[in-house]
């Protein structure tokens, strides 16, 4: 049947478009609907600064050509204090990696419908049996997937995602050239990811420079609207006004030019994950809150949720077909123990690191430079009695703070 697919994908990010590459390779009949129209594709999700390390490009085989720029550090910056660690990255060239997992996915026989607004699913005696976009048209399939990202218009129908208003955070970032990655006042930024804790200019958030070659680099903030936003915040200043504040104030961008036409602008949300499936059903990459909590590293989760979806329908579609609630809670399994596992402490590290006062943030990364290597890796993880070693009597006011939000 002309209409009739394995699987439908809703949404061509990287959690989408990974998906059905996955699953196209494996054989299956994938079709996925972008609204984008193909010819700008893509504008309005052209959303990443692209911060990626070797074991995404690895594991789903993404090619340097779609690499902006190679770095070597990632720096850790507070208002007076820095902390580099030597780590070899990548900074893509977003709009070139979402067309590279586009086009392969082709090649490997999935198909795309762009100019494609997914907007409800077609439910059948409670089973999903498809999708209905452009308001009159229907696509079915014995799966479907919502990968439209926050706006996750199935999940929500569906009643699977809950996006809390209150755990939305925003991010803003432009393109600069002229910028100063050498100033003597501050870490050398040369080939380097630099992520900025500081309430001044990202209140409940961060601040990056990301290099992307010469003098040129990735610059933005993003935050959420928690009490420590509230309690830092000045009074209306929107995320655009903190990134002009940034830039008019800190003196590595007094020489620095916008590129023209360049600017990213998103939102993913920072909280626990419910239940993520249902009845033919799955959502994946940002539809359920899969962006790393506390650093906002969101490609490659997003890539390994696709896979876990696409392992759970290859599963329910092998021999005879069995897509019922039980066997596709099976992705929500693989999801907490590969996707994200721990991610419940990861958001309370994530929370209280936000709650923190800029002279704690120089406190912190004072005491990271004094540790090893891999206990930072442990700290990363979320090893409980590493992270009790960073924490002061002082930090009870920050617990309590925490435990009065939560
Ligand atoms: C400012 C910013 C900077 C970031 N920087 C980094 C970084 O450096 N490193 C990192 O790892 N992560 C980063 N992230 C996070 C990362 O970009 C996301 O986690 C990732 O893009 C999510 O992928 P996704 O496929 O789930 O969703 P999305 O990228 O949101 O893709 C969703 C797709 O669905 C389409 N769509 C939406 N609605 C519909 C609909 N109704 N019907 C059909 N199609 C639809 C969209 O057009 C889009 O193509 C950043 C995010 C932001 C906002």
């Amino acid at each position: 049947m002309p209409n009739r697919y394995d699987v439908v994908v809703a949404g061509a990010g990287p959690a989408g478009a990974q998906c059905a590459r996955d699953l196209a390779k494996r054989g299956y009949k994938v079709v996925v609907l972008e609204t984008e129209a193909e010819a700008e594709f893509p504008s309005q999700s052209n959303k990443s600064t692209g911060g990626t390390f070797a074991s995404m490009m690895t594991s789903f085989g993404i090619p340097n050509d779609v690499v902006m720029h190679a770095t070597e550090s990632v720096v850790l910056e507070s208002p007076n204090e820095h902390f580099i660690q030597d780590q070899p990255g990548f900074v893509l060239d977003f709009e070139a990696f979402k067309k590279f997992l586009v086009e392969d996915g082709r090649d490997k026989g999935a198909e795309y419908r762009f100019d494609a607004r997914v907007h409800e699913p077609i439910v059948e005696d409670g089973d999903v049996v498809g999708v209905r976009y452009n308001s009159d048209q229907e696509v079915y399939s014995e799966i479907v997937i919502d990968a439209t990202g926050p706006a996750a218009p199935l999940a929500k129908d569906l009643k699977i995602a809950n996006l809390e208003r209150k755990n939305h955070a925003i991010g803003i970032e432009y393109l600069f050239e002229g910028v100063d990655l050498t100033h003597p006042d501050f870490a050398n930024l040369t080939d380097a990811m630099m992520l900025r804790l500081d309430h001044e200019y990202a209140p409940g958030g961060y601040s990056w420079i990301f290099h992307t070659g010469d003098d040129t680099a990735k610059v933005g903030i993003c935050y959420i609207q928690n009490e420590s936003y509230r309690e830092h915040a000045t009074h209306n200043r929107t995320v655009d006004g903190y990134l002009e504040h940034w830039l008019d104030t800190d003196p590595r961008f007094e020489n620095a030019r916008r590129i023209a036409d360049n600017q990213v602008r998103g939102s993913a949300h920072v909280q626990p994950p419910g239940s993520m499936s249902t009845d033919s059903f799955m959502a994946i990459g940002d539809t359920v809150p899969s962006v790393d909590p506390v650093w906002g590293e969101g490609i490659y989760k997003c890539m390994k949720s696709a896979r876990a979806a696409a392992m759970t329908a290859d599963r329910c579609l092998t021999k005879k077909i069995d897509t019922s609630a039980e066997e596709m809670s099976v992705y929500d399994d693989l999801w907490n123990e590969q996707v994200a596992p721990r991610q419940n402490r990861r958001l309370m590290m994530t929370r209280l690191l936000y709650l923190a006062s800029n002279k704690r943030y120089d406190r912190l990364i004072r005491d990271l430079n004094k540790i090893s290597r891999d206990t930072l890796s442990d700290i990363n993880e979320g090893n409980k009695r590493e992270i009790a070693k960073l924490l002061y009597p002082s930090d009870l006011s920050y617990l309590w703070k925490y435990w009065r939000e939560a």
